[in-house]
This record gives C-alpha cells, sequence and structure tokens, in this order.
C-alpha cells in the first residue's frame, strides 16, 4: 500500500529538454523540484537554429499535457507528414505518408532550443526552482536520501536524485554506473540548407555506405534541417571544405531530391555516440535521457526514447514511489532503450557496406517493404515511435 500522497523533494541535474519536462511533471504532479543547470535559460535567434529533433506523436503527447507544446511558436514547427528514405547505391526506396495510418502527421521537426526555452519557463512559472550557471560537485545517495553539494558551496538534501546531464553524464560517472559503450566513429554535422524545390513536409533521407544525410522540414517551405552522418575522417573532411566544395558533394549524394541546395548557415559537427547506461537506478539515484542511453540519429528516436523515460516515470511519482516500482520502470525503459540500438546497429551494419550482395538484398527489402501494405504500416508504426 503506497499510503497518502507525500510530496517528495527532488533534485534533477541537467535543464536539457529531457530534465526540464521531467521536472515539470513532477511538479505539476505536487513535488518540490530543483533543476540544476551548468548553463543560463536557452536563448535563441531569429533564423532557424542548428540542432533540431523530430518528435513523434508520444513526445508531443506528453508536452501538451505539460501545457508546453501550446506555447511553442508555430512558425519554429514543421510538422511532417511523409517520409522518404533510399539507398544512393541501389534501387531501394521507401515512402510513408501519415494519411496511410490515418494520422494527420508523423510528427514535427522542432528546435532544441527553441523547445528547451519554453520548458524553462513553464517549469518556472509552475514553481520548479532552477538553479542556473552552477553544478553539482559532489553528491551522496543511500537508501532513504540525497545529499548534493554544488560549485556554488550550496548544498541540497533530497528524497531523490534525477541525472538527466547528457550523453556524458558527471553525475552517472561519479555514481560509477558502468556503461556499455561503443562510439559509432561518427559525426553528425549539422546546417541549415535552402531548397530550390518545395520540401512538402517530407523528411528525406538518403544511405550512403559512409553514413545516412537527412533532410528534415523546417516551417518555411524552402528550408531544410541536415544532419549528415558520416564516419569521423570523412566528417572531418567535409567540415574542412569551403562552402562551394561542400556543397558539392551534397548536391551530388542528394540525388537531386530539392533541387538546388544553398547553404543557409554555418556547419557544425557533433560526435555520435551509442552507449547506455547498464544500470539506471541506484538506491535514489535515477537516470533519464542521454544520461542512461544514446543512440544514432538516423531515426531520429534519441529525445523520443527520453520523453518515454519521463512518460513512464511520471506513474511511479503519482502516488508514492517505491523502488520496485522504480524497478519495473527501469526493465520497461531499457527494454526500450535496447530494442532501438539493435535496430539502429543493424540499420547502420547493412547500410554502411558496399557489398554488392548486401546492396542487392536491401534494394529488394526496401522494395518489398514498399510494396507490402501491412509491413508498410508496420513501419510507419514504428517511425510514430508506437
Ligand atoms: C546531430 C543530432 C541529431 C539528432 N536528431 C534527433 C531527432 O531528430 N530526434 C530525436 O528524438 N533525437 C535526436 N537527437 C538526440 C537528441 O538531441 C538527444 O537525445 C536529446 O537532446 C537529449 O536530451 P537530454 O535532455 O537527455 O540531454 P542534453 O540535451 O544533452 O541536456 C543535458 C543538459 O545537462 C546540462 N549538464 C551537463 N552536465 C551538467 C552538470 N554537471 N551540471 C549541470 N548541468 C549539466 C547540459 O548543459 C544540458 O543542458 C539528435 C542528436 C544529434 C547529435
Amino acid at each position: 500500500m503506497s499510503g497518502p500522497f507525500k510530496a517528495q523533494t527532488i533534485v534533477i541535474v541537467g535543464g536539457g529538454m529531457i530534465g526540464l519536462s521531467a521536472a515539470l511533471g513532477l511538479r505539476l504532479q505536487g513535488h518540490r523540484l530543483f533543476v540544476i543547470e551548468r548553463s543560463g535559460r536557452p536563448e535563441y535567434s531569429e533564423s532557424p537554429e542548428l540542432r533540431v529533433s523530430a518528435l513523434a506523436h508520444h513526445s508531443r503527447k506528453l508536452l501538451c499535457e505539460l501545457g508546453v507544446w501550446q506555447q511553442l511558436p508555430q512558425q519554429r514547427l514543421g510538422p511532417y507528414t511523409g517520409m522518404q528514405v533510399w539507398d544512393h547505391d541501389s534501387f531501394g526506396e521507401i515512402e510513408f505518408k501519415a494519411a496511410e495510418v490515418g494520422a494527420d502527421d508523423l510528427g514535427a521537426i522542432v528546435e532544441n532550443k527553441v523547445l528547451e526555452q519554453a520548458l524553462w519557463d513553464a517549469a518556472i512559472a509552475q514553481g520548479v526552482q532552477i538553479i542556473a550557471d552552477d553544478e553539482v560537485v559532489e553528491h551522496q545517495v543511500t537508501e532513504s536520501q540525497v545529499t548534493v553539494k554544488l560549485r556554488s558551496q550550496q548544498q541540497l538534501q533530497a528524497d531523490y536524485l534525477i541525472a538527466a546531464d547528457g550523453n556524458r553524464s558527471p553525475t552517472r560517472e561519479r555514481a560509477k554506473l558502468p556503461l556499455s559503450f561503443w562510439d559509432y566513429e561518427q559525426t553528425g554535422i549539422v546546417a541549415v540548407i535552402k531548397t530550390e524545390k518545395l520540401h512538402d513536409g517530407i523528411a528525406r533521407q538518403v544511405f550512403l555506405p559512409t553514413g545516412p544525410i537527412a533532410w528534415l522540414p523546417l516551417n518555411d517551405a524552402h528550408l531544410v534541417s541536415l544532419v549528415w552522418s558520416a564516419d569521423t575522417e570523412k566528417a572531418q573532411q567535409l567540415l574542412a571544405l569551403d562552402e562551394h566544395a561542400f556543397m558539392n558533394q551534397l548536391q551530388a549524394a542528394s540525388d537531386q531530391c530539392l533541387g538546388k541546395l544553398e547553404l543557409d548557415s554555418v556547419r557544425a559537427g557533433f560526435p555520435l555516440r551509442m552507449q547506455y547506461a547498464q544500470r539506471w537506478l541506484e538506491q535514489r539515484l535515477i537516470l533519464i535521457g542521454d544520461a542512461a542511453h544514446s543512440i544514432h540519429p538516423l531515426a531520429g528516436q534519441g529525445a523520443n526514447l527520453g520523453f518515454g523515460d519521463v512518460v513512464d516515470l511520471l506513474p511511479v511519482f503519482a502516488a508514492n514511489p517505491n523502488h520496485r516500482e522504480l524497478r519495473a520502470w527501469e526493465r520497461k525503459r531499457k527494454a526500450a532503450a535496447v530494442t532501438m540500438i539493435g535496430a539502429m546497429e543493424a540499420f547502420k551494419r547493412g547500410f554502411g557496406t558496399a557489398n554488392p550482395l548486401a546492396k542487392l538484398v536491401r534494394g529488394i527489402g526496401f522494395k518489398a517493404a514498399n510494396s507490402i501494405q501491412p509491413l508498410k504500416r508496420q513501419l510507419i508504426k514504428a517511425a510514430l515511435g508506437e
């Protein structure tokens, strides 16, 4: 029996989109929340930001329930109604349309900073105490409580500590939680690209032997967000090219899917890491989001997995949380992450090869998937994160 509801004091390390959405959800349940963030309030400029996330329906549902989705500026959202995925080196191609599963869209492209700022403001408005420009330098967790010490010398006592401090999670490292880790040795190059043809709300992705390139539709019908994942050596070469040479390579890889392409921002590279912590729960320490798992952006599911962690954690805290329920939460979320990581690895291995037989097989696989309706519907549902 859980007894009458008792408000918990919860410290969350990391005010990214996952830490802030957990803070807001828990605060709305009546708990006392502190978020420690080493940076300040996220700020964004007039032009589209470089980092975006394709958010699936379950993430949007959570953000609606938190009252944040409604606050996002419409002109910074890029709903996408279709996906087109093809293989640069074979005849394989697959196209999904939201209408094929009776949905209005498959999700929406959101600029990370736009979402983070809305979450930050909503959290403060609901009474979450955000301690910005500070970080945890020490923590102790026992079976019954948590103590954290900040760089500013402030000390906090709490019932739970949630680490949402990203894929290099200093909290996870301090707690010495073992990591299953293998680096992708790939880098994701991001930029905003102006397109000659209308993007039509279609998220496009082409697979090259060196890695996938995605063009994600932004609100402006001629702007897409580029995520070019390439082996690190190749990515470094690409980043070192001048704008003209870089765009020539991108144009050649695009199979003219969007007509002539122009660079509309700077370019930046992010190392891609595949990893997950073997334990996400240690006494009263809980890992969520990229602190617990990070995956290849090719399926656009990293943040969606993190929102899934929050969706499943909230019911545990709606009544009085206990260790057994938290363990069940950990098992469920690990299964979701491991399934996704396995699928990403298989995809990457399947496509990251120039072997002619493998190319033929994936070409046939794509064609079959595109023409067999039940299989296609399954794929669309997977893309929707269902
Ligand atoms: C190129 C690229 C494209 C992607 N595209 C998609 C996509 O389309 N769809 C999708 O779902 N996912 C995508 N992802 C993944 C997605 O960006 C991440 O899963 C998501 O940002 C994780 O959010 P988070 O809040 O867990 O971590 P983070 O965003 O890393 O936030 C962690 C926060 O913790 C703070 N922090 C760190 N250390 C400390 C400390 N010691 N003390 C205090 N604060 C600290 C940081 O400042 C930061 O604010 C992509 C990733 C990459 C690299």
